[in-house]
């Protein structure tokens, strides 16, 4: 298991020592990691820094097949890289295991995607003159991942920057910093040269990204988190105008109307819900249901989170701060609620009924497998309960009228939105929100232009 950090191609300690990683599922300490200091930040930017002219040189092809061989290698050891997601976060190894698929897959996507940029031609409109425009790599790019996925996350990431010929630095959570290290290794062994990309640990984040950011080296940063130190990081970035593309909190509604088939809409319900034990950012964080259906979907819902497992949440304040959401939330608990005697940081599955529409439950990100049920009148009451929130990640809507779902997904104010369907993710899709969910997009034919910027040529012929 890799421990130190990566830098310019070699590992090594961390000048300020080593901190541990907990398993949240026993709450006791797996092994310790290197603890980046300043110093190791600066020998990690000057690395990048020096490795990207000649990394932005290399053929497009080359770049391709190193992202190739790295999803060759993430399929090979599926199974070593779950185990390790499953042990330093949490999760259940089946939604570790369909994370690494996921995660391997933005390699794939990336992999394809970088013999694809490309420039125009066009004339101006007078015709007088030509204007030609290529795209570059925008240079050094710091790239900060959460603890939810410690794998989907860093290559949705890692994929983009260095396809579009970006160097990287790459901070992840404190939380989960195994599995990027294990990722850096495989990199490495991909045959990526010295210097593309460093990955540093470290329980103090803040003091290390303020540093980062105030170093004008640094020309991109990608940050997925949440909407607080989002908009702190923004702030900082402005001292450089550093490029920013930000994946951030949400707060998703999940519509079940009344013409829904109450059986999908339950079995979708727990993709979007239960996935990752509620700590996605595309969770379901507010279903409302029409009147007519609430009492039968409430119920069929009820008997589908009762039948499954309880599991950790990745830390005991992440528990202390969901059994508080749940005991202010001013509704009526149907099935949970109370953290469960076994070791480590376990919530079980819980479903809130009568939930008031300004409920702490409704306002804040859940991050848990807490389900709170609004009955809503109509569309249009639908609508303005769902918008009613600063974020704008995603939304569900089940309906089996495809018009009225497509009118409606038109209407609701995210970046995503899951028709009839409780999963979103997709390498291959531009993931991203509005609002204070962020800025930019990942993945699609978006996500590579994140880390690219357009000159254009004027000419005449
Ligand atoms: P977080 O904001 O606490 O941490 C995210 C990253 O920022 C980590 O690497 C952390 O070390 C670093 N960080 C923390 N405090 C910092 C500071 N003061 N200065 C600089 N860096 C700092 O978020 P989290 O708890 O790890 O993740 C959960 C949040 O992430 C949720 O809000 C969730 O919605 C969001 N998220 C969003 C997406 C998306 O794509 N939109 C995906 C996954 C998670």
């Amino acid at each position: 298991m890799k421990t130190d950090l990566f830098i310019n191609g070699q590992w090594m300690a961390g000048s300020q020592g080593t901190f541990p990683v907990i398993d949240p599922s026993t709450a006791e300490p797996i092994i310790s990691v290197a603890r980046a200091g300043l110093d190791d930040l600066d020998h990690a930017i000057g690395a990048a820094h020096a490795a990207w002219p000649s990394w932005a040189a290399t053929s497009p092809r080359q770049r391709s097949e190193v992202l190739r061989r790295a999803f060759e290698a993430m399929i090979a050891r599926r199974e070593e890289i779950a185990a390790l997601i499953h042990q330093e976060m949490g999760k259940s190894l089946a939604d570790a295991t369909a994370e690494v698929t996921y995660a391997a897959e933005f390699f794939r996507w990336f992999a394809e995607e970088a013999v694809r940029i490309d420039g125009e031609l066009r004339t101006a409109p007078g015709g007088t003159n030509r204007i030609l425009t290529f795209r570059k790599p925008v240079g050094v790019a710091l790239l900060l991942t959460p603890w939810n996925f410690p794998a989907a996350m860093a290559t949705r990431k890692i994929g983009p920057a260095l396809a579009a010929g970006c160097t990287v630095v790459l901070k992840p959570a404190e939380d989960t910093p195994l599995t990027a290290l294990l990722l850096a290794d495989l990199l490495a062994e991909a045959g990526l040269p010295e210097g593309v990309l460093n990955v540093l640990t470290t329980d103090q984040p803040a003091a290390f990204v303020e540093k980062a950011l105030s170093d004008s080296r640094i020309r991109k940063l990608s940050f997925t988190g949440s909407t607080r130190v989002g908009q702190l990081l923004l702030a900082q970035a402005a001292n450089h105008v550093v490029n920013c593309s930000m994946e951030l909190g949400g707060n998703a509604p999940f519509l079940v109307l009344d013409d829904a088939d109450l059986d999908a809409a339950v079995e979708g319900a727990l993709v979007a819900k239960m996935r990752n034990h509620g700590q996605a950012c595309t969770a379901a964080n507010r279903f409302l249901v029409q009147e007519s259906v609430a009492e039968e979907f409430t119920s069929k819902l009820v008997s589908a989170m009762a039948a499954l497992p309880s599991a950790p949440l990745v830390n005991e304040r992440a528990l202390v701060n969901l059994g508080s959401k749940v005991d202010f939330s001013g509704g009526r608990v149907l099935l949970g609620g109370k953290r469960t005697t076994s070791p480590g940081f376990h919530y079980p599955p819980t479903v809130v009924t009568d939930v008031p529409r300004d409920s702490v439950l409704a306002r804040e990100e859940i991050f848990g497998p807490v389900a709170p049920i609004i009955t809503v009148r109509d569309d249009e009451d639908a609508i303005a309960v769902a918008n009613a929130t600063d974020m704008g990640l995603v939304g569900y809507i089940y309906t089996a009228d495809l018009a009225r779902g497509l009118r409606l997904a038109e209407r609701l104010e995210a970046g995503m939105v899951g028709l009839n369907r409780g999963l979103v993710s997709d390498p291959a899709a531009p993931f991203g929100g509005v609002k204070q969910s962020g800025l930019g997009r990942e993945g699609g034919y978006e996500g590579i232009t994140e880390y690219l910027e357009t000159t254009y040529v004027a000419t005449s012929w």
